[in-house]
């Protein structure tokens, strides 16, 4: 397959915003790649030459890229970083730099996708000393066979910059449509492997093979995530074994042991190995089967107390002297799952045998330990548990469902986390819209404002979910004198009324006149305690933004 094919699709793709045709563009296009190539074109066509969790990267950045170019071109370096800055955008300013040459010379070299993907194998492999005049070598030789359009894409390959809008989930969309397989079918198995190449290539082979695809040590899988409780008394009725474990305040990290290979895992799954070497050697003595995939938290502690998580990312950043940092910053790994052991996968297992697998894994060391839970309906013994947690500095607790399976990347009902600085925020009804059907008689959908520096309240969401009935009808009671202005079923209100709001996330958001948005905002209660200008603030909503910015 030659390499303008895949131009043509790219071009394809950048010239409609619409997600379906896209996916149909990937899915005709899906048919015709050859399945020697298809992991690698996969790869491409998602933005990516090598897979995250592979330690393979090309590192080329712009700099080294614009020398090659300019190598090839004798356009001089300066030039092309004009090209670069008025056409606002790299791929573009190297294909006018490939463009102003062309008209000069006379190339009839094609390139292929397996030559392309040849070179990037031995980009990928040249490391340390002269590894630059390789790089620049082999790059110069695949430049000169570019058109300058080629160009224009190879160099945002290179860059991880493709812009054409074919993110994972249409590309999934994509391999379900040309393989006939059910979506759900396709995205369990890119749960587990991490690899839209691999689920191109087995669903390719049929759906039986692509059923094969399972855990496997050194390639991580998504992390399962948790939901915010609303309180352990209520979580304590819904979950039918449930089993509490300390949260510890650090970084997600899986562990992958393959004979005498360890990798650790980020929870964005990039290797992360070499930065945290005290906690390979410890676990190396810790981890008694000879192939296992286990999940933990690593904390970091200063002066005997457990540290903010900073710490902890300040270890995982550092690529230079960490074995300064590491006396300085002493870490602990708490393990609290088991996702495979001696080649066999546990994810279907219940938690509680994943536990116990777990627990007999596991010789406990200085830094490596399995973090601490109890079972138990029991509110009193729960909470006793929560607080000697954060008594001992940890982040909270988290209630998971005993008798649940693990799932890869989601975020469910069957593990749940309660924090002691409990993300609520209160904010000040200053809308609200009256409701349909059986609640006409309520104002049901609420417009939240929150106070700047001024005194003024801005909008940073709409609730319309979270209030039992007695709650609407309070609400409804007390917001109805407060009504300023009404336009069919819209009203607006006298700022007066504060409701405390749990959500799930804070973020940027252009929509809203505060700049903030709340991801599923839920009323917990009307703050009678508090009139409006005690309400939340939008420095305490950054704050909030702030501290969730935990990329790790
Ligand atoms: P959050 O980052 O607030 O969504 O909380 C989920 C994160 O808590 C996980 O990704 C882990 O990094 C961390 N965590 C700490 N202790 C535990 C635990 N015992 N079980 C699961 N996750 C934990």
């Amino acid at each position: 397959m030659l390499y303008t094919e895949l131009v043509e699709i790219y071009e394809k793709l950048s010239g409609t915003n619409s997600k379906l045709e896209k996916r149909d563009i990937l899915s005709d296009f899906f048919i015709t790649i050859p399945e020697d190539i298809l992991p690698f074109v996969t790869g491409l066509l998602s933005g990516y030459v090598f897979p995250k969790w592979t330690e393979k990267e090309l590192g080329i950045g712009p700099k080294l890229l614009i020398k090659v170019i300019s190598k090839i071109t004798a356009i001089s370096e300066a030039k092309i970083e004009e090209y670069i800055l008025s056409t606002g955008d790299f791929g573009e300013g190297i294909e006018k730099a490939v463009d102003q040459k062309r008209q000069q010379t006379f190339f009839n070299i094609q390139i292929d996708v397996a030559y392309l993907k040849d070179i990037f194998e031995k980009v990928s492999g040249f490391q340390g000393k002269g590894s630059q005049d390789k790089k620049i070598s082999y790059l110069s030789e695949l430049f000169s066979a570019a058109t300058s359009i080629e160009a224009r894409y190879l160099s945002r390959t290179i860059l991880e910059q493709m812009r054409t809008g074919a993110a994972e989930g249409i590309i999934i969309d994509a391999i379900s449509k040309f393989s006939g397989i059910p979506k759900q079918d396709v995205e369990k198995a890119y749960l587990l492997t991490n690899d839209l190449g691999l689920v191109a290539l087995y669903s390719k082979k049929g759906d039986q093979d692509l059923y094969k695809l399972d855990v496997i040590v050194g390639r991580p899988l998504k992390p399962m995530l948790a939901q915010i409780a609303g309180s352990i008394e209520l979580v304590l009725n819904d979950i039918e074994e449930p089993e509490m474990e300390v949260k510890y305040d650090g970084a997600r990290i899986q562990v992958h042991k393959n004979g005498n290979t360890i990798k650790l895992f980020s929870r964005r799954l990039e290797n992360i190995t070499q930065a945290l070497p005290e906690v390979l050697s410890d676990l190396k003595s810790s981890l008694i089967p000879n192939n296992i995939i286990c999940e933990g938290e690593v904390v970091a502690y200063k002066d005997g107390k457990i540290a903010p998580f900073q710490y902890v990312l300040r270890r995982l950043r550092r690529k230079y002297q960490i074995s300064e940092l590491s006396e300085k910053i002493p870490l602990r790994l708490f393990l609290f799952d088991c996702l495979l052991v001696d080649d066999r996968s546990l994810i279907d297992l219940t938690l509680k045998e994943r536990r116990n697998i777990l627990t007999s894994s596991v010789k406990e060391s200085e830094i490596v330990k399995i973090a601490e839970n109890i079972v138990s309906k029991d509110p009193l013994v729960v909470k006793d548990f929560y607080n000697k947690a954060v008594k001992d500095g940890h982040e909270g607790i988290m209630i998971k469902d005993n008798l649940s399976q693990y799932q890869p990347g989601a975020r469910g009902k069957k593990w749940l986390k309660i924090k002691k600085t409990m993300e609520t925020l209160d904010l000040v009804v200053i809308g609200a819209e009256w409701g349909e059907g059986r609640r006409k008689e309520w104002l049901s959908s609420l417009l939240l404002g929150i106070r700047d520096d001024e005194g003024k309240f801005l909008p940073i969401g709409k609730v319309a979910t979270g209030l039992s009935d007695d709650l609407f009808t309070e609400i409804t009671e007390q917001l109805t004198p407060l009504i300023m202005e009404e336009k069919g079923k819209i009203v607006t209100l006298v700022p007066k009324i504060v409701v405390e709001v749990l959500y799930d996330e804070i973020q940027y958001s252009p929509k809203y006149e505060s700049g903030f948005a709340l991801r599923f905002p839920r009323v917990l209660r009307v703050r009678d305690d508090k009139d409006a200008y005690d309400a939340d603030t939008i420095s305490r909503a950054y704050e909030l933004y702030e501290s969730q910015q935990k990329t790790f």
